[in-house]
């Protein structure tokens, strides 16, 4: 190839970073100015520029234009620069990304497969450059993170994921694909923007919808083979739980909305109880938002209690309680419920307004997975202290702006008792004369580390357990000195350290439950998990 194309072959381009001998050998002379300059003095240089920016959109483009010029560069930023800039590449920012992706639209990334497509789903998979696919993060972009349907704008959700896969879990850029389905997008605002870049049609459901998602499923695998793992992101929850029900037993498959989130909030619990003094059995626990984050985490806390306590899982769900838009979740609804709340309709008089329903059930744990922000009101984290000397709280919902409480208010409502956590970041608040460091409550601690388990003990299933072994392994991560400051989580800053945990127990369980491929399992899992992890520091051309 020719010096030209090289720098401008975002998987092999290091800028300025050739020596003078790969000058010399690959036609780069005369490209480039004199000075040749190291990956870490590049890396100083970028997060200058992206520091200058003070609008975070900007951020976001820079970063995405760094990705498509020089990949490894990228990683390099982001895995130096983790706390910085997960913001910027993910949640908040993405959202506000996603929501203006057309106007901001330069180079397409990832898999655009819409209903045009139907038919030669398996063509259009052909054309993506890269034939050894271990990870898929598909949307069809129904419900971007608490912003709702952003069609087929939410592109913006599998790039970031996938772009964390790497960064915090290790899997190999090339190995990755981000897919959008597009059938279409009832967000009318969108369906008039003179720059959407999707289908112009109200949603397609029913069978043209299932079919659509089943030729692609099928396609997948026969392209990929067995193992590739698919992660469904951001669907809506009438298609969320069916296709991870239907292809559950057939394909690799993990809903990090439903499946991630549970693992990661069952994990801030199982830390909590050190803070706290109490069993995760001796909490009572009251949901905002009864969808795939709510009911996800609910059943998997059942489901550790039950093992912890040796008791049914119909026992353990007594503990829980749901708050949905009709108030709560009780059992005089039953006929009219969601499949996924009827496990949670407990024999309880209807009560409305989550106020009303603190006051009557009293929680020692408030979750937040409704996507409506500003819904933890002063009122409602007042009750949470009044009853109890350590309110947990949880604000799941993303971005910032549907957050259902801000860290501030979370601790100053509660005088400083609150153990907060929240799905976007906040910075430290400083109250009655001390600061307090809330964590993030983000299935990005497990997601990365939990699908690089899977592919490397080859899974060929995601089982329940491994989700528990995620949690257990991240909260292990959490040390005394976490604790002291009311953390429930590890700083990212040493995300891959702890994806390495992660995926070293989700890979032991998959070996332990006989749906681990690759054999012999290797010796000390934690080290050879390490030993797979994609690095960023420049190759040499020879
Ligand atoms: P979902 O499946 O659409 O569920 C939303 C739930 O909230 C539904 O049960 C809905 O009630 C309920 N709800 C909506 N408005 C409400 C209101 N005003 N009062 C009470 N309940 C209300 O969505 P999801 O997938 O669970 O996601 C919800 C939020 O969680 C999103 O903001 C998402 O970004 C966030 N999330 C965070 C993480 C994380 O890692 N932190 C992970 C996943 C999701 P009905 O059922 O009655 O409609
Ligand atoms: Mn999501």
């Amino acid at each position: 190839a020719s010096g030209y194309s090289l720098l401008r072959d975002p998987h092999h381009n290091k800028g300025l970073a050739f020596t003078e001998k790969e000058r010399d050998a690959h036609y780069l002379q005369g490209l480039l100015p004199p000075a040749v300059v190291p990956q870490q003095l590049q890396v100083k240089k970028m997060m200058n520029n992206i520091r200058q920016y003070q609008v975070p959109l900007q951020k976001y483009m820079a970063m995405m234009d760094l990705q498509e010029r020089n990949e490894r560069l990228f990683y390099r930023l982001l895995i130096d620069n983790v706390e910085e800039l997960l913001p910027v590449v993910y949640t908040p920012t993405v959202g506000e990304a996603c929501q203006k992706y057309g106007s901001i639209f330069r180079q397409p990334q990832g898999l655009f497969i819409s209903l045009k497509e139907k038919g030669r789903v398996l063509e259009v998979l052909k054309n993506w450059p890269e034939r050894h696919i271990q990870v898929i993060v598909v949307t069809d972009g129904e419900r971007i993170l608490g912003l709702g349907d952003l069609g087929c704008q939410g592109m913006g959700i599998p790039v970031g994921k996938l772009a964390l896969y790497t960064a915090l879990g290790g899997i190999r850029p090339s190995s990755c694909l981000p897919v959008t389905i597009d059938v279409g997008t009832n967000n009318k605002a969108l369906l008039k923007d003179e720059f959407y870049i999707g289908l112009r049609q109200k949603r397609a459901t029913g069978q043209e919808y299932a079919e659509l998602m089943h030729e692609f499923m099928t396609a997948v695998k026969q392209i990929y083979g067995e193992k590739v793992l698919v992660q469904f992101e951001d669907f809506a929850n009438h298609n969320a739980f069916d296709l991870l029900a239907k292809y559950g037993s057939t394909h690799l498959v993990f809903n990090d909305d439903i499946q991630g989130t549970a693992s990661v909030v069952l994990s801030g619990l199982i830390s909590a109880q050190k803070l706290v003094g109490k069993s995760l059995a001796d909490q009572t626990y009251l949901f905002l938002g009864a969808g795939e984050a709510g009911t996800g985490i609910a059943e998997l806390i059942a489901l550790e209690i039950s093992k912890q306590t040796n008791t049914p899982v119909e026992e353990a769900r007594k503990k829980i309680w749901l708050v949905d838009s009709k108030g709560l979740i009780v059992n005089g609804r039953k006929e009219s419920l969601q499949h996924f709340k009827k496990p949670w309709a407990h024999e309880h008089e209807p009560v409305t307004g989550l106020l009303n329903a603190v006051k009557t059930l009293k929680p020692t744990v408030l979750i937040g997975s409704s996507g409506v922000g500003r819904t933890f009101t002063k009122d409602v984290v007042e009750a949470m202290a009044t009853f109890n000397e350590r309110p947990i709280i949880l604000a799941l919902s993303n971005p910032t702006s549907q957050s259902e409480c801000t860290a501030e208010e979370a601790y100053t409502w509660s005088k400083g008792r609150a153990i907060f956590a929240s799905g976007s970041p906040f910075d430290p608040v400083e109250y009655g004369g001390r600061t307090f460091t809330s964590g993030q409550a983000n299935n990005a601690y497990i997601f990365p580390g939990f699908g690089l388990g899977l592919i490397i003990s080859g899974a060929i299933r995601v089982h329940d357990d491994m989700l528990l072994a995620a949690s257990e392994a991240l909260a292990a991560q959490v040390t005394e000195e976490h604790f002291a400051k009311g953390l429930l989580y590890p700083p990212f800053r040493d995300i891959r350290k702890i994806s390495a945990h992660i995926a070293a127990k989700v890979a032991a369980k998959a070996y332990e439950l006989g749906l681990a491929t690759r054999l012999p399992q290797p010796e000390n899992l934690v080290k050879y998990a390490e030993s797979c992890m994609y690095s960023p520091a420049y190759r040499s051309y020879r």
